[in-house]
């Protein structure tokens, strides 16, 4: 399955051919940034949501095979993710990136319904540490709502850090509400809110997308979209509107281009996984090709220009 193989089609759903300086296809100049990984000493007991059908990545997937994958690609620096909700996942992930030049920052978990302040305190100091996330997709509905959660997240902006907001597209509306307390809190939805590609749903999934988009603090990871489909059947433009929407619905300098590696390996290559963000952005101009690869995820995260040789977050 190659999706940069892929027939590349105009689409019609919105196409920015109207956009000046639009020159198609030239790789740009900036530095390329994936704003989604994940790394994992893989254990069964810790990493269980790994089930039988995942065969491909039930192994060790750390910052060094990514650093291969994204030099054969032309990707400068990543964004590592939290997989597991333990404040060990966060520590490690910041020591990975201490060690590894090629991870910018940090999205690591606490526990947000409890005492953020006292949970932060020990990790706020770490530059590399850029933002939160809890696996919502995986809480009853309404636990975005919940005022314990509410009440952590109001800390964030305290401590200077993002949120990653995750969860199905059945839990978009929550996620508007969400989000609309919080108007200074910076918020980026992972993988364009998991619209189910497999069972062709668009319509309501849009909609709610474009609620999101409507609130100015809320931006977009163009990711993990591959997963969302048929793992062996999926086609670029089977996924293309699904870009294209969220595109047009927060505009050129609110997405951010990810991987979700090594996730999506189930689906695709990783450079099938970049390639898919990078053809469905190639009539826009040369800047904002630069924003979406890289430049947006550097500003959302606040990562620093890696002209002083080092990526880490500034706050
Ligand atoms: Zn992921």
């Amino acid at each position: 399955m190659s999706a940069a193989n892929e027939p590349r089609e105009r689409s019609g759903v919105g196409a920015p051919s109207e956009r000046a300086g639009g020159s198609g296809g030239a790789k740009p100049p900036g530095q390329m940034i994936d704003s989604h990984q994940h790394y994992w000493r893989y254990d069964p007991a810790e990493y269980a949501w790994i089930d039988g059908s995942m065969g491909v990545i039930r192994r060790d997937f750390l910052p060094t095979v990514a650093a291969c994958e994204m030099r054969a690609r032309g990707v400068s620096a990543a964004v590592a993710v939290q997989a597991r909700q333990t404040l060990d996942e966060t520590r490690w992930l910041l020591q990975l990136a201490d060690e590894h030049q090629t991870i910018a920052a940090v999205v690591g978990w606490i526990d947000l319904l409890s005492d953020v302040d006292a949970q932060l305190a020990p990790l706020a100091s770490n530059t590399k540490l850029a933002g939160l996330r809890h696996i919502v997709q995986s809480e009853p509905d309404g636990f975005l709502l919940r005022p314990s959660f509410l009440d952590g997240i109001a800390r964030l902006r305290q401590f200077g850090l993002t949120y990653d907001i995750l969860v199905y597209a059945r839990q978009m509306r929550d996620a508007a509400a969400f989000a609309t307390r919080f108007p200074d809190q910076p918020f980026v939805l992972d993988h364009l809110g998991k619209p189910d590609v497999r069972g062709g749903e668009m319509a309501r999934w849009r909609q709610d997308l474009e609620a999101l988009a409507a609130l100015p603090n809320v931006w977009c990871k163009l990711s993990g979209l591959v997963t969302e489909a048929d793992w062996t059947a999926w086609t670029a433009d089977q996924l293309r509107p699904y870009l294209d929407a969220a595109l047009n619905a927060f505009g050129p300098a609110r997405v951010m281009m990810g991987s979700d590696w090594p996730v999506c390996l189930l689906a695709a290559a990783y450079a099938d996984a970049v390639g898919l963000v990078e053809d469905a952005v190639a009539e826009y101009s040369p800047d904002e090709r630069e924003q979406i690869l890289g430049g947006n995820a550097a500003r959302f995260y606040k990562v620093l220009p890696p002209h002083g040789g080092t990526y880490g977050a500034q706050r």
